[in-house]
């Protein structure tokens, strides 16, 4: 402990050591100033100055090096100079503006360090500093080639092996790099963008994952489910869903297999933090992604917003420490058209949901996955009962082993119907490394997934038998209040401006549905509303029991009205609390609150108004600050808690036609996610049962009830409540064929109406699209009544209002250009859609989706990879042998991380030497003796080849060109045919992007089934490979064309099934990984085919006869149900 290192000054520890407290600290002090003025140096380090501090019990010291250049200036403080130097505290906290992160966590870990005399403390701090400026470790780093079973200690750096050559230039740290570029190549085979941002200063960085938002839209998420959870998703061209991952302290890996913090890690305090937003490149800009990450995270802020959220951060400890706390208005983030900055990173409806997610809850998730072998939905379960009742996780998993596995269980059944992201712990050995961007990365996509089955808040699971179509809380108090008052759900201010007329109705139907006593639940309860005393309510009001009363105060007077009214308590500020009213007291005041409001317009002007720059944004509330806080509040639970998608139609193409211009037509989605898969398999289903639902598959009906029924029935989903109760005509959905049918009795316009509603909505139905087999539903006639909710698709809501818009506000006038080879709906002759016996015309309600998400398609540019990540991709493990590397085909990568996809299309292959970089492919000139392609074998092979598939998808297309173009130029650069073993005929590729021609060749010439070939003189062996439109999350199907094999029956082998189908594990739904690619697929065929055990593969005596597709998915099927594997989904529509 008491090596001076290269000081020069003589230092007795024990002459204070009969001094204690203060004088001891006077003394010790003292003395260190004496030896810095003598020139106190230690490992490269001098003490330059060192001087007692403002308080009592601190000092200032300076550290600079041996040059003189100045290192660090901090300020140290003894938490309580009568300890010293047995049990103190000793505070440290720099006074250089802008220290480098892993100066600063040295600074901040004095305080954890032991009491001990100051010079100890300074000896130690010395060290640290002289540790963390080294320039032979400028990122702390376990590298794979150290080897495993050094364990841990070998890692750890030694400060003490420090020589003070300080000024020698910084080495690259390759083993961050090559570590790196591993998890990236990883990230990339999964479909994901990896990039890396390095933070000026040189010793720290942030990582970032990404993804184009059309790319889930086309393979995991439901196109109408993004565009309910917040428009700008797909809207905006080019968006990429981007994970930002920071908090690194230039340490990598961070995280060991167990998923807990390294030492390095822990040693440095490093702690990892998320960021979730959208960006229109793959990563941010390097401001944008700084300042993302910066301590408070807003994205677009400005000092006073900056102040408003602190404050909201102390209402909320407010609240649960006092109960009568006041509602503070949250920060207001308006969303404006801005224009297109390619750097931006913009936060979106769920951002802070998965935010906080990830940092509160997904590192111990995978702790948990890891020590106890969970998948992530029974990790979850543990997770959150183990911190709901503070315990050990090992007792919880005891007590709830059977509902951990059933959550486990019950996801894998999700994953039948729902695409999630394919899992990077799976399978992943207890001491194999985690890839941490990639596991971070598909934890988000699997929740951004799943996020309406869990509560947008808190993140358990929500129990209710209703699942939404957009993400909710669960009913927790606490929940709901942080939902509404601390602006977790979507912006309203959002919606106000961009969705004005739906905000409109939505007021509308509130106050309606309160003012004619129909809103029950859900209530605005939870969100610390204040209200004015209610007063008597008027005669003949139904008057509840009032909840939660309290006791009357001692001698009261309990008259009639008392019991009703004064039981209330009405504090200091005048008002009462909400949630003691009884629900007549309830509805009184929240439409009272309504009345209140100004326009929705009016609001709308007020958000645009231009402020100047650095000014913050108008907020609502100064529109009139004379409005009790709760009608604000009242107003964003009536927009917030709407979990349906309501938006106006104002484009010509989905307005439908031939209907009165008094109905207003809004688009209306409800019901959960995926309720569109289930309707289209419904409908499916039922053409092939009935002639007429070939022609006409779906038929269109009205919905109708009441308006002040509305409020509460796009909230619990259109059909929910209806299905249950029994009816004269049975039970089920009842459906009107023309809309004045269900409308006719209540088309008497509402009672009462909220004075400032633009919309003054008198009459509502939805009109939905449903199965066409009327002999299937409960009854048919006068209505039609459909048992089965599945069946049903809502998609209109019409509105009949009682005022008219000014000129020019109309629908009917609204541009009514209709896009060519727009469809319309098919309607049966024989099931007509009516409103008021006139018939309607019903444009195809995926006309619009399709047309969007073919125009976000096409607007795709495949962003190429900046240079700070192209060192990454560039780096080649083994730089001693660059010059080998070139051409040698994945399979052969030293680093084990050979199935890489590509990544660029006509940048440089990141696979070869950094320089020169190659813009265009490398053909390599092959040996004069090398296999040579015959398209003349090959085309009359494919005489009889059937169609190519069907489907396609955006996502699946993409993945594809990729996967193409980088087989090609694997061809082109490979330094023999032979050598690669594959062929793929230039001419026939771009015949189809789907169905793909693969020769393979050059087997072992002394394999039984080589000496065949060569014998009957066949070049090579014709595969076909055909791509579901669900690749690459499900395989493709492998097939030879020709020539035929001997069946294993007859005595074949090499895993070639009777039809010519391969029988893999890999090829089947439980042996593949998106991450394989297509060289490595055919290697292992290769491998397959070449394999002597059981027995060899041989050719069969009539082995000119093709095989016929039919004949290989027979096969396929045999096999893989001999050997217990899954046929992948859809298997027979991809080969039919
Ligand atoms: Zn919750």
């Amino acid at each position: 402990m008491n090596d001076d290192g290269d000081s020069h000054f003589a230092y007795d520890p024990s002459k204070n050591a009969n001094l204690k407290g203060r004088r001891r600290f006077k003394a010790d002090l003292e003395d260190m100033q004496i030896m810095s003025a003598a020139g106190y140096t230690m490992k490269g380090l001098r003490l330059s100055n060192i001087e007692a501090g403002e308080d009592d019990g601190s000092f200032n010291a300076a550290i600079e090096d041996t040059r003189g250049k100045a290192i660090l200036t901090a300020n140290f403080l003894v938490s309580d100079t009568s300890e010293y130097p047995k049990s103190h505290s000793l505070f440290c906290h720099s006074l250089d503006p802008d220290l480098s992160s892993r100066l600063e966590a040295i600074v901040e870990s004095v305080v954890e360090q032991p009491a001990r005399p100051i010079k100890e403390a300074i000896d130690s701090f010395f060290g640290s500093v002289a540790g963390a400026i080294a320039p032979k470790a400028p990122i702390y780093v376990k590298s794979d080639s150290e080897g495993e079973d050094s364990g841990e200690e070998s890692e750890t750096y030694d400060y003490d092996d420090m020589d003070d050559d300080l000024g020698a230039a910084s080495s690259e740290p390759k083993a961050v790099l090559s570590l790196l570029q591993a998890n990236f190549i990883d990230a990339v085979a999964s479909s994901y963008k990896p990039g890396f941002t390095r933070i000026s200063g040189g010793d720290d960085f942030i990582l970032s994952v990404s993804i184009p938002v059309i790319a889930l839209a086309s393979s995991l998420i439901p196109p109408r489910a993004l565009t309910a959870w917040d428009r700008r998703l797909l809207s905006t061209s080019n968006q990429h869903l981007v994970l930002l991952i920071s908090g690194f302290r230039g340490i990598y890996p961070i995280i060991q297999s167990d998923g807990t913090y390294t030492e390095d890690a822990q040693r440095f305090s490093a702690t990892l933090s998320f960021k979730v937003g959208l960006s229109p490149q793959y990563k941010p800009g390097y401001e944008q992604t700084r300042e993302a990450v910066r301590k408070h995270g807003l994205i677009i802020t400005d000092a006073e917003d900056e102040l408003e959220k602190q404050a909201e951060l102390e209402k909320e400890q407010e609240y649960w420490d006092d109960e009568e706390a006041e509602y503070v208005e949250p920060v207001v983030e308006v969303v404006e058209e801005e224009p297109e900055d390619p750097t931006r990173f913009d936060k979106f409806s769920l951002s802070h949901s998965m935010e906080s997610l990830l940092d509160q809850s997904f590192l111990k998730v995978v702790q948990y996955r890891r020590k106890f072998g969970l998948g992530w939905a029974g990790a979850e379960v543990l997770h959150s009962e183990t911190e709901k009742h503070q315990r050990k996780p090992e007792d919880v998993l005891q007590a709830m082993k059977k509902a951990i596995d059933d959550a486990d269980k019950e996801e894998s059944r999700l994953g039948r119907t729902l695409a999630l992201p394919h899992d990077p712990l799976a399978g992943l050995g207890r001491n194999e490394p985690i890839n941490l961007p990639l596991t971070a990365f598909s934890y988000l996509i699997r929740r951004l997934t799943l996020c309406t089955k869990y509560c947008i808040v808190c993140h358990n699971k929500l129990n209710t038998d209703y699942e939404a179509l957009k993400p909710y809380v669960c009913d927790s108090k606490l929940c709901s209040y942080q939902y509404f008052t601390m602006n977790r759900g979507p912006s309203l201010e959002y919606e106000i401006v961009h969705n004005t007329k739906t905000v409109d109705l939505l007021v509308s139907l509130a106050y309606c549905a309160a003012s004619e006593g129909a809103l029950d639940d859900p209530l605005p309860i939870g969100l610390g509303l204040r209200v004015p005393h209610p007063g008597p309510l008027p005669a003949g009001a139904y008057i509840a029991p009032r909840r939660l009363n309290p006791p009357l105060p001692h001698g009261a007077d309990p008259s009639a009205e008392a019991q009703t009214t004064n039981a209330l308590e009405i504090g200091p500020d005048g008002l009462v609390d909400f949630d003691q009213l009884s629900i007549p007291e309830m509805r009184a005041a929240i439409s009272k609150q309504i009345d209140a409001l100004p326009s929705i317009e009016a609001m709308k002007k007020h958000l645009q108004k231009k402020v100047r720059a650095g000014k913050s944004k108008p907020k609502l509330r100064e529109m009139n600050t004379s409005l009790l806080p709760a009608a604000w509040l009242i107003f964003r639970w009536v927009v917030c808690s709407c979990t349906a998608l309501i938006e106006e139609i104002i484009s010509g193409n989905e307005l439908i036609e031939d209907l009165d211009p008094n109905w207003r037509q809004f688009r209306l989605s409800v019901g959960a996610p995926d309720a569109e898969a289930k309707f289209k398999t419904a409908v499916q289903a039922a053409t092939g049962t009935s002639s007429n639902a070939k022609t006409y598959p779906v038929l269109y009906a009205f919905h109708g009830s009441p308006l002040r029924n509305w409020h509460s029935i796009v909230r619990h989903g259109l059909w929910y409540r209806s299905v249950a109760n029994g009816r004269a005509f049975g039970d089920g959905v009842y459906l009107a064929k023309d809309a004045m049918t269900s409308m006719g009795t209540y088309a008497s316009g509402t009672r009462t109406a909220w004075k400032n509603s633009q919309s003054n909505p008198t009459n509502c139905v939805a009109l939905a699209e449903v199965v066409n087999l009327p002999e299937k539903f409960v009854s048919s006639n006068p209505h039609f009544v459909v048992a089965d909710t599945t069946w049903i698709m809502c998609r209109y809501l019409l509105i009949k209002g009682s005022s008219l818009d000014p000129v020019g506000e109309n629908p009917s006038s609204k541009t009514l250009v209709k896009s060519p080879g727009l469809r319309y709906v098919q309607i049966d002759p024989k099931q007509k859609t009516t409103v008021a016996q006139k018939p309607i015309q019903i444009p195809d309600p995926d006309f619009q989706l399709e047309s969007l998400l073919h125009q976000r398609q096409a607007e795709v540019i495949e962003p190429s990879y900046d240079d700070e990540d192209m060192v990454i991709f560039n780096l080649d493990p083994n730089a001693e042998s660059q010059s080998q590397s070139k051409g040698k085909g994945r399979e052969q990568q030293s680093n084990g991380y050979g199935d890489a996809m590509d990544v660029d299309d006509d940048d440089a292959d990141y696979r070869l030497p950094p320089a020169p970089k190659p813009k265009a492919p490398v053909v390599v000139e092959k040996p004069a003796d090398d296999w040579k392609h015959d398209s003349d074998y090959v085309e009359r092979a494919l005489e009889n080849l059937m169609l190519p598939p069907f489907e396609s998808s955006p996502g699946a297309s993409m993945a594809l060109q990729k996967e193409l173009r980088a087989m090609l130029r694997e061809q082109d650069a490979a330094r023999s045919f032979r050598e690669l073993g594959w062929y793929m005929p230039p001419e026939l590729v771009g015949d189809n992007l789907y169905r793909w021609v693969v020769e393979m060749h050059s087997f072992d010439p002394d394999i039984p089934i080589a000496k065949d070939m060569k014998r009957e003189k066949i070049n090579s062996i014709i595969f076909e490979i055909r791509f579901p439109p669900t690749y690459p999350i499900a395989p493709p199907f492998f097939r030879i064309i020709t020539p035929r094999f001997l069946p294993f029956i007859h005595g074949g082998g090499g895993h070639v099934t009777g039809g010519g189908s391969i029988c893999m594990d890999l090829l089947t739904s439980n042996g593949w990984l998106p991450s394989y690619n297509i060289p490595a697929v055919l290697m292992q065929i290769k491998l397959a085919i070449s394999n002597l055990d059981p027995r060899p593969a041989r050719l069969a005596k009539n082995w000119q006869t093709p095989y016929s597709v039919s004949e290989s998915l027979a096969g396929f099927k045999r096999a893989a149900s001999t050997h217990g594997w899954t046929v992948p989904d859809g298997l027979d529509r991809l080969v039919r």
